[in-house]
């Protein structure tokens, strides 16, 4: 896991990424972390890509990062993005990208 902020070993051996989230859900992970959104989750295995957001770590208890959720959809929707599930946003909103300044 190339996760530098995670908080724990058992967040790491139970988390996967959000790049790979339908592979998870046949993977032994039974976390996500979506790193467009900064945002951890438990994942729902019912065969979709869902996952239920959680706010502290399980195991630690470490307060996890806020969700940049709103913030996601306010910059796109700066761009003429309204409906960006339904469109192909730039490439460095599928990522941390858009927030993490180079
Ligand atoms: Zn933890």
């Amino acid at each position: 896991m190339e996760n530098n902020n995670i908080c724990c070993d058992n967040m790491s051996n139970h988390s996967g990424k959000s790049n790979e989230l339908d592979d998870l859900h046949d993977s032994d992970a039974i976390m996500v972390y979506v790193s467009k959104f900064d945002e951890y989750g438990i994942l729902i295995k019912d065969g979709g890509s869902s996952y239920i957001q959680i706010q502290y770590c399980p195991w630690c208890g470490t307060k996890l990062p806020d969700s940049k959720r709103d913030e996601w959809f306010d910059e796109l929707e700066k761009r003429g993005f309204y409906t960006p599930f339904n469109s192909e946003v730039p490439e460095e909103f599928e990522s941390d990208r858009w927030y993490k300044k180079p």
